[in-house]
């Protein structure tokens, strides 16, 4: 196969788009592909401050170093979650790849914030360690973008990751889900305060194969191995559903996400759970008020319950 802007030899072949591309032009199909969607989806401009959550992994690492390349101002953002090895290798990967690039990276755990691990949380709570982490990140990646000024929070969310997303939320007919799911949520204001920073992600039109191939070409080191406590994770079952669907016909899960967007997610708008918004009596952050009661999110609520347990076993 050769390359479809220079006709040298191909080293990546994209067959949703039914082309081949050489090293450089596959770098600048990317580039050119982020950029589109930045500009389509009104993600950000060239005066934002950018925070980028970075895992370690080949997604993060590539909208970072996409987002560099194009000349953004990108901050990363590691968040430590005690996931023994795992978590040190991860964050080695995230400061390797910052010191090579002369990028800004901000380094956090949960056990200095906030006094327990991912591991930890799961056993304290008896909750899934996948519901524990993600309730900490989201909560966490939007602490640090508020508190340290930045306008904009970007995740590395690729075309796989909003299609098992998208098939998960249609199979259970999760329709405030799906009122919701987009590459950009715009930031919530309660009052004068900012309480949610404008979330987007630029990767939507990146496949996983194709932010793997981009890293790999990119010489950047990322951390290839799985978090150990996705197993039996729901998310990696759509994905592999989807995957064979993918093979059998190329384009289904573009096809799926962008028909999504445009003809049926203004359908679903009137589904979003409209209840109202109060400020978090303990740390401000938004939550679902309840008459009667003193408004506490589900995150002071979790941690609450954590560190009360903490203490019991002690
Ligand atoms: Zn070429
Ligand atoms: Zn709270």
């Amino acid at each position: 196969m050769k390359c479809k802007v220079c006709r040298e030899h191909a080293v990546v072949d994209v067959r949703r788009h039914n082309a081949g591309f050489c090293r450089d032009h596959f770098v600048k199909h990317i580039h050119d592909q982020v950029a589109r969607t930045i500009k389509d989806f009104k993600m950000f401009s060239p005066d934002d401050r950018i925070l980028v959550a970075v895992s370690g992994g080949k997604d993060s690492l590539a909208v970072w170093d996409v987002l560099l390349d194009l000349g953004y101002d990108a901050t990363g953002f590691y968040l430590g979650l005690g996931i023994g090895g795992y978590s040190d290798r991860s964050k080695d990967a995230a400061v390797a790849y910052a010191e090579a690039k002369d990028a800004k990276l901000i380094v956090r755990t949960l056990a200095e914030e906030h006094g327990y691990t991912v591991p930890e949380l799961a056993k304290l709570t008896g909750r899934v360690p996948c519901s524990g982490c993600g309730l900490n990140k989201r909560y966490e990646f939007n602490r640090a973008a508020l508190e340290e000024g930045f306008d904009i929070l970007v995740t590395g969310h690729n075309l796989d990751d909003e299609v098992a997303t998208l098939f998960g939320n249609v199979l259970h007919w999760n329709t405030d889900m799906l009122a919701r799911q987009a590459p950009v949520l715009e930031e919530r204001v309660i009052g004068r305060d900012t309480v949610f920073v404008k979330k987007v992600k630029p990767l939507v039109r990146i496949a996983e194969r194709e932010s793997a191939a981009y890293a790999l070409l990119k010489g950047i080191d990322y951390i290839v191995e799985e978090c150990p406590m996705v197993e039996g994770n729901t998310q990696h079952r759509y994905k592999e559903a989807i995957t064979l669907l993918e093979e059998a016909s190329p384009g289904t899960k573009q096809q799926m996400y962008f028909g999504f967007l445009k003809k049926a997610a203004p359908k679903f708008a009137g589904e979003a759970d409209d209840a109202e918004v109060v400020a978090c009596s303990e740390c401000g952050a938004p939550t679902i008020a309840h008459e009667g009661r003193e408004p506490r999110c589900s995150f002071c609520k979790t941690k609450a319950l954590a560190l009360k347990r903490k203490d019991e076993r002690r």
